[in-house]
């Protein structure tokens, strides 16, 4: 665990020396180049305060996520299969003490009409969620619902990359979720601080701080490309957590060549039964928020940054402006919720926590349009096997943008064509086309190649 060294971040975190306005003036300049930050640059720019310079920050980083990733934000939705888990982390709605919460594992059939139900709104991501289960979520039924979830097809409609949320494994049962077809394995570590990484995990294999911290080790060994890390904000100071999380991104991309695909910025939400999700030790306010997201932005320019509906509409509007380049939509955090259209009492019994964004996939991705954000259902990258080491030299070298605004458009164009309603294919057409006309040459003649393909009814058009 020697990257993780609490001594050094704890020695960043109060060396006055670092809280200077003029120095992280300097550093915000110097980011600008979009080749990342140091830990110690990353601690200077945590210490911001001053109005003017945090505008400068929140600038700085929309213009590096721009640079990279163009104006795209990709859309997903998490889909809960079991709330079942034998881990007792004191946050979490689903741990095995909440002898309150409703028990759910979806049949297969289930499963089926859960993604029949996503598909229908438009979605082309899925990231699966499970409790940690050996018996309910074991390895045959998470590749079970994983196939089942790609077979769905309605009317060219379908699922195109599932990631997946889940425990630790080890390397054999690595390699064999690989073979599934996976996308991204993400896992938080929740707290990279050690003490209180124990206390909040008081029993059950969660309980193994290294075994979780080492997790992305043994994706990669067994081949897994693109794998995402994240910590649950507010279970210790936000200053300490994002600096951990950063030395945990230096140090993978050091060992393997590659940094975390994704990083995931929760913050702990009431859960039902769970006292601590109520108050949380560490709350993080709106301000730190949206600090710390441009400094992860800025430190490490070419990973998504995943926002989830945990986050009010309001907030998330924010957010977007400072690095957010993946955001869930029209989400359920309880197994079998989504094919209630409603919300349910019942429902409330079974989720993991509470949402702050309830709105549907349509009125985000209307929402977006009008904030000047290309909502993208893109999974070219994937199914090109541009994943890992090749995904992050597009990445590095600024040029992912370039391939990846044209087929979101595409994507767009098939969401707007299949799903939206009226009022948001208005919007949606007319974003697409001043999209088009950001471009000239030949990617503009490619771009409308494959518009005018979509719009002839093929699907799934990309290059
Ligand atoms: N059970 C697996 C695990 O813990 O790694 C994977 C799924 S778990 C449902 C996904 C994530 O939900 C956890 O890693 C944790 O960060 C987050 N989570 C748990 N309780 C939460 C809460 N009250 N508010 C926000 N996020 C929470
Ligand atoms: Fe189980 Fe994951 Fe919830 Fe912990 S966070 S209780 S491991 S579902």
């Amino acid at each position: 665990m020697e990257f993780i060294n609490e001594s050094e971040i704890n020695s960043l975190i109060n060396d006055d020396k670092l809280n200077d306005p003029v120095f992280q003036k300097e550093i915000i300049q110097k980011s600008k180049v979009a080749k990342g930050l140091s830990l110690k640059e990353s601690a200077v720019l945590l210490n911001i305060s001053d109005p003017e310079i945090t505008e400068e920050l929140y600038c700085t980083a929309r213009e590096v996520k721009e640079k990279i990733y163009g104006n795209r934000l990709v859309l997903f939705a998490p889909l809960y299969v079991t709330n079942l888990c034998i881990n007792n982390c004191l946050y979490c709605a689903f741990r095995k003490d909440n002898k309150e919460l409703k028990r759910k594992t979806l049949t297969i059939e289930e499963i089926r009409e859960e993604t029949e139900f996503l598909v229908k709104q438009g979605h082309k991501r899925i990231l699966l969620v499970c409790g940690e289960h050996p018996k309910k979520a074991n390895l045959e039924f998470i590749g079970e619902a994983i196939q089942t979830i790609y077979d769905v097809n309605i009317n060219g409609g379908n699922i195109r990359r599932i990631n997946i949320n889940s425990a630790p494994l080890t390397i054999e049962a690595f390699k064999k979720l690989k073979n599934f077809g996976i996308g991204t394995y993400q896992c938080f570590q929740e707290t990279y601080h050690y003490k209180t990484y124990m206390e909040m995990h008081p029993d059950g294999p969660k309980h193994d701080y290294a075994w979780r911290l080492y997790a992305m080790d043994r994706a990669l060994q067994a081949g897994i490309d693109d794998v995402g890390i994240g910590a649950l904000f507010g279970l210790t100071d936000y200053k300490f957590e994002t600096l951990a999380m950063l030395s945990h991104a230096f140090n993978l991309d050091h060992r393997f060549g590659i940094g975390p695909h994704t990083i995931s910025v929760p913050r702990i939400e009431p859960a039902f039964n769970s006292q601590l999700s109520h108050k949380p030790p560490f709350a993080v306010d709106d301000f730190s928020f949206k600090k710390f997201i441009a400094v992860i932005r800025l430190a490490v320019p070419y990973t998504g940054i995943i926002l989830s509906t945990r986050e009010r509409a309001d907030l998330r509007r924010e957010l977007f402006e400072v690095g957010i380049s993946q955001i869930s939509a029209g989400s359920r955090t309880s197994p079998g919720a989504y094919k209630e259209s409603q919300e349910t009492l019942e429902e409330h019994e079974m989720e993991q926590f509470q949402l702050g964004d309830h709105r549907t996939l349509d009125e985000v991705v209307k929402d977006c349009c009008g904030l000047g954000f290309l909502p993208s259902f893109c999974t070219a990258c994937y199914r090109s096997n541009r994943t890992g080491d090749r995904f992050m030299e597009l990445a590095k070298s600024g040029n992912i943008g370039k391939m990846c605004v044209p087929n979101a458009i595409s994507t767009f164009s098939e969401y707007t064509n299949d799903f939206a309603s009226v009022e948001t294919k208005i919007v949606a057409n007319e974003f697409i086309q001043n999209e088009i006309e950001k471009f000239n040459g030949i990617t503009r003649h490619k771009t409308e190649e494959m518009l005018k393909r979509v719009n002839n009814g093929e699907r799934d058009v990309f290059f």
